[in-house]
């Protein structure tokens, strides 16, 4: 076995890896380039590298960067597996690589796009209004303050200790991270109608996966649950066909809409819409979340980002620092992390490729 290469330094040269992996198994490759830059005036885009039969009914999509930043690690299993392990895949499956599903947050190291936005707090209804978090504007100055220093991250520490021993631990990562509407600048913020990578994601499976009879989808994150551990979180309530399906596949997924799960109860994540987006198809999805640091260090990690793209300067050092503080959070360069990712990886696809050949009868939905 070949050991997967180290992450990444930037956006770009994990672009660079992938899209040489992708040419070298003589992949379909496809570009989309965004209207924005990088930091240091690079191209951003989102490529799609479909391996296997390009008519395929059976797709296993894989998807990185959905949270910018977490894509360092969701590139990285990408480019291996492309390097390594498309000579295993079943004829009749196709397996579909989208890359930077958000390259302004991979290359800003930002785990929000452009717009600040998370883009799994984006996918709700927008003929609707969005949903409200009234709990979540009683924190947001303390959560994201004007000044980033010692004062006011200690005032801020005191507002957000009573409100966890108002709310508790649980109830404190559904306000903090459940997804909030109101506060542009703030963390975990929704949007104010489809972004870029929304509407991007709508167009291109409307060209591509309208066909396809049987898909699995597996959404590559991190920065959730114990170091290196992978958790397969479902976005269907426990019970239901889809999340029975994941379990007969994966053996064990967790309902985030159940509370089953490292994750919050989210509104707007992708995967919510997924059944939209293949609507001929018979769905297996889930998001692949692999832990790194605790959660408080998280959560400091984005607030510091939060606040520099509010009300520092994102060019300035100061930003090299926060930067630094969180790639640290969501992606980590000891080779053991990314092994142990790496071999949990390795068997969601194989798993999700063996159950997608097995399917015999055609859909019925
Ligand atoms: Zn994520």
């Amino acid at each position: 076995m070949t050991p997967i290469e180290p992450l990444r330094r930037t956006y770009t040269h994990a672009r660079q890896a992938f899209l040489a992996a992708a040419d070298d198994v003589g992949a379909e490759v496809t570009t989309d380039v965004h209207p924005l830059d990088g930091p240091a005036g690079e191209e951003l885009a989102v490529d799609v590298a479909w391996t296997g039969p390009r008519a395929a009914q059976r797709v296993l999509l894989v998807v990185s960067a959905t949270h910018g930043v977490e894509g360092f690690a969701g590139s990285a299993l990408q480019s291996h597996w492309l390097a390594h392990h498309v000579v295993d895949q079943p004829d009749d499956v196709a397996v579909v690589h989208v890359h930077a599903f958000n390259p302004y947050g991979f290359a800003w190291v930002r785990r929000v796009n452009e717009d600040n936005v998370d883009l799994n707090r984006n996918f709700v209804d927008w003929d609707h209004p969005p949903p409200t978090n009234a709990d979540y504007g009683r924190l947001a100055d303390a959560l994201v303050p004007e000044r980033w220093d010692d004062e006011s991250r200690g005032a801020a520490v005191r507002v957000l200790a009573e409100a966890t021993a108002e709310f508790g631990m649980a109830g404190m990562q559904q306000v903090v991270s459940g997804g909030q509407y109101d506060h542009p600048t703030g963390i975990f913020y929704g949007g104010a109608g489809p972004v870029w990578s929304h509407r991007w994601l709508r167009g291109w499976a409307a060209d591509t996966l309208s066909g396809v009879a049987h898909l699995g989808v597996v959404d590559l994150h991190t920065g959730l649950g114990p170091w290196g551990h992978g958790e397969l979180i479902s976005h269907e309530h426990a019970g239901s066909p889809g999340y029975q399906r994941a379990t007969a596949w994966w053996d064990e997924v967790r309902s985030q809409l159940d509370g089953e799960s490292v994750s919050a109860s989210l509104t707007g994540d992708w995967l919510g819409v997924v059944g939209q987006l293949a609507p001929n198809a018979e769905i297996t999805a889930a998001a692949l979340e692999f832990g790194t640091v605790d959660t408080l260090t998280v959560l400091d990690a984005l607030r510091a980002d939060a606040w520099l793209h509010a009300h520092g300067d994102p060019r300035s050092p100061d930003a090299t620092e926060i930067r630094a503080q969180l790639r640290a959070a969501f992606a980590d360069d000891d080779p053991a992390w990314l092994e142990a990712l790496w071999e949990r990886f390795a068997w969601v696809a194989e798993r999700a490729l063996t159950n997608l050949t097995d399917v015999r009868t055609p859909s019925t939905r």
